[in-house]
């Protein structure tokens, strides 16, 4: 099978990150979180003291940061911020930075580069409609607010062990869904020819079978194109 570029996109919670490491780890290829690269640059900024609406110096940043994603472990020049990056404060600041055209221009070209030569699974917001509009399989992922609350709620590396309220999550993740989606650059939403699949009532096995076989079927019919 050619190695084909995955893109995966939705809204927080919806299990984008377990979906997108299975899957990698199954066909062999590259994952590629993208919203942890938006995280490591909203954390680099704050480490220098620069404010979050200064575009030019945080495009700059973003830039010249080397990112390392390997085996869960996220890095920015060399810094492991792999739970630090995973805060309630860090979802804001992510979203905040996320917002800024020159941030994305440089994040989503570096992004280009990490998956053109096909192998890769890639998650995120944009991948299906302005990273690779022509991945081979686009997959919108979603589920219902109440269970991708009820996910985070169970997700220690989100919660850092702290009880956390489902209540008081669906509401912050519904604020930066809606920050997301209503941005004027690149905002949160399916691809025309994104297959929609709602998760809500499976578990992390079925949702991934049943990718599984949306992409087995691309690689097939790929063969004869
Ligand atoms: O996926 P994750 O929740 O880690 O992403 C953090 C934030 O980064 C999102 O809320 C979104 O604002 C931003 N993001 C984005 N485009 C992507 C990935 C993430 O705007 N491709």
């Amino acid at each position: 099978m050619t190695p084909l570029i995955i893109a995966i996109d939705g809204p927080s919670g919806a299990g984008k990150g377990t979906l997108a490491r299975r899957l990698a780890q199954a066909l062999g290829y590259r994952h590629v979180d993208t919203g942890a690269m938006y995280r490591a640059v909203a954390w680099k900024a704050l480490q220098e003291g620069l404010a979050l609406d200064n575009e030019p110096a945080l495009a700059a940043l973003a830039e010249r940061a080397s990112f390392g994603q390997a085996d869960g472990i996220i890095t920015i020049d060399g810094h492991d911020v792999s739970r630090a990056i995973r805060t309630p404060e860090m979802d804001q600041s992510a979203a905040r930075v996320a917002r800024l055209a020159s941030v994305r221009a440089v994040l989503v070209a570096r992004q280009r580069g990490m998956g053109e030569g096909g192998g890769v699974v890639m998650e995120g917001r944009d991948i299906g409609t302005v990273v690779f509009p022509c991945a081979d399989v686009k997959i919108y992922l979603d589920a219902s607010a109440e269970e991708r609350a009820r996910r985070r709620a169970g997700d220690a590396a989100h919660t850092g062990g702290r009880q956390a309220s489902v209540d008081r999550l669906k509401s912050q993740m519904a604020a930066r869904d809606e920050s997301d989606a209503t941005r004027t650059v690149a905002p949160l939403q399916m691809a025309a020819d994104a297959v929609y699949v709602d998760t809500t009532g499976l578990d992390a096995e079925q949702v991934f079978e049943r990718v599984l076989g949306l992409v087995q079927d691309r690689g097939r019919s790929s063969i004869g194109d």
